[in-house]
């Protein structure tokens, strides 16, 4: 992609009225576009994070199975009477809207009652689970605060996973397999080292919930973790679990985390509530076991940029980065010379970010720091037949052959 022809430019000044560190970075860049509090729109730059993102969960959700699907934003109420979460008092986060007869519907806050009543449409008999799902939806949520930036929307994009089981055993085995593919995903967005899995509360099934909690300054939520990081415990569950695994509260210290994933055993709670059944092997109806699994999508991208920004502007992990590589022009000597590098790149199946406008060097730099791909490439009057190489977290630059360049971009 040219830079030329990139609709969204730079801001020099952070963003007069938004107090998150993200947001501010974000929308300076041209990533996000706030509409208002917690409301914020992804701009081509934003949407290819959130898509790499995405797609990294896409990934290990179908390594474990899950099947691809997409609900809908406006719901029934009847769905969540079931289960006495259509209330105000039970649920405070609701947005609600009316038909024009006057009937009532919600605004997807989330979808755990919802996929259950729409699975009772094709779960009927033991043979037909285990079964899990997934979708990414934009959640709606009428949060109290948002003063978060992108990690507190109103608004905001969530992978949600559901698996259905015959038995508690074979919940209990996916759930397991869910926490590793988890793992895995916070590995690949590059937060894995910080990322812990937390106990925190549970529900009517179970005692505990699992969280995956990253340190994070800017996060909300306070977690208490051993030195060796092993055991991490949610501050609003901290007695009990410490009571519960036999540790030690004095040996585990508070750091401040960001949720950034949140997985459920509901079991047949929900299931009971709402007559949500299968035929067993036994030829009796029994309800089926549910746990729910969910990602902050774009909460871990507010994460991403909280902890890996600079002074200079936003760093992206590669995996997450809209591009590869950002190749700036320097003058215009070389402008043949960097046409034909941006094309090489390309047909090697590289993506990148070619800085082709007529402007001054200073601002070419500068906009390279601030929009964060992981490797800069400079073509200028000074690098002749070569390239200078730099990585955005580091200060060296080196001046390489082009092929030398394909070889660490490898
Ligand atoms: P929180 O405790 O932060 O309010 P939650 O427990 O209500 O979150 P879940 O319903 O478990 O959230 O949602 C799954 C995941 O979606 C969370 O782990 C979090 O990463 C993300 N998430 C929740 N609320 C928001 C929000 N308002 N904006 C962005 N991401 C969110
Ligand atoms: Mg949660």
């Amino acid at each position: 992609m040219r830079l030329s022809k990139l609709f969204t430019k730079t801001q020099k000044t952070t963003p007069a009225g938004e107090v998150s560190a993200n947001a501010k970075l974000l929308i300076q860049a041209g990533y996000i576009h706030k509409e208002m509090a917690g409301v914020y729109a992804y701009m081509p730059l934003g949407l290819k994070v959130v898509e790499k993102i995405k797609q990294v969960v896409r990934e290990e959700m179908e390594a474990i199975d899950s099947q691809e699907l997409i609900m809908t934003n406006l719901q029934r109420p009847e769905v969540w009477k079931q289960t006495d979460r259509w209330d105000d008092k039970n649920v405070d986060v609701w947005f609600k809207t009316k038909l024009q007869d006057g009937n009532e519907l919600g605004l997807a806050w989330s979808h755990e009652e919802p996929i259950l009543d729409l699975m009772r449409h094709h779960v009927h008999s033991y043979k037909d689970l285990p079964a899990s799902v997934y979708q990414f939806q934009t959640k709606l949520r009428n949060e109290l605060r948002a003063k978060s930036g992108i990690m507190r929307g109103r608004e905001f994009v969530m992978k949600d996973m559901y698996s259905l089981h015959a038995t508690q055993a074979d919940m209990d085995e996916y759930y397991e397999k869910a926490i590793e593919a988890y793992k895995k995903i916070y590995e690949r967005l590059g937060i894995g080292d910080e990322t812990f899995v937390t106990f925190a509360s549970g529900g009517a099934f179970t005692k505990f919930s699992h969280e995956f909690q990253t340190i994070c300054s800017a996060g909300e939520d306070t977690l208490f973790v051993n030195k060796e990081k092993t055991i991490a415990v949610n501050e609003e569950v901290l007695d009990d679990a410490t009571k519960e695994i036999g540790v030690d509260k004095k040996t585990l210290k508070p750091v401040v985390t960001a949720e950034v994933g949140n997985i459920f055993k509901f079991g047949t709670e929900k299931s009971e509530k709402m007559n949500v059944v299968f035929t067993d092997k036994d030829g009796k109806q029994k309800p089926v076991y549910l746990a729910s699994y969910g990602v902050g999508v774009t909460r871990v991208m507010g994460v991403i940029v909280e902890k890996f920004a600079d002074d200079n502007g936003l760093v992206w992990p590669k995996e997450v980065a809209p591009f590869d590589v950002h190749l700036a022009l320097l003058g215009d000597e070389q402008r043949k010379h960097a046409e034909a590098v941006y094309e090489e790149l390309m047909s090697k199946g590289i993506s990148v970010l070619f800085d082709d406008r007529d402007i001054s060097v200073g601002q070419k730099l500068g906009d390279a720091d601030m929009l964060g791909m992981p490797v800069r490439l400079v073509i200028g009057n000074k690098t002749g037949d070569k390239v200078e190489y730099k990585e955005r977290t580091q200060q060296k630059t080196e001046l390489l052959a082009l092929e030398q360049v394909l070889a660490k971009l490898k």
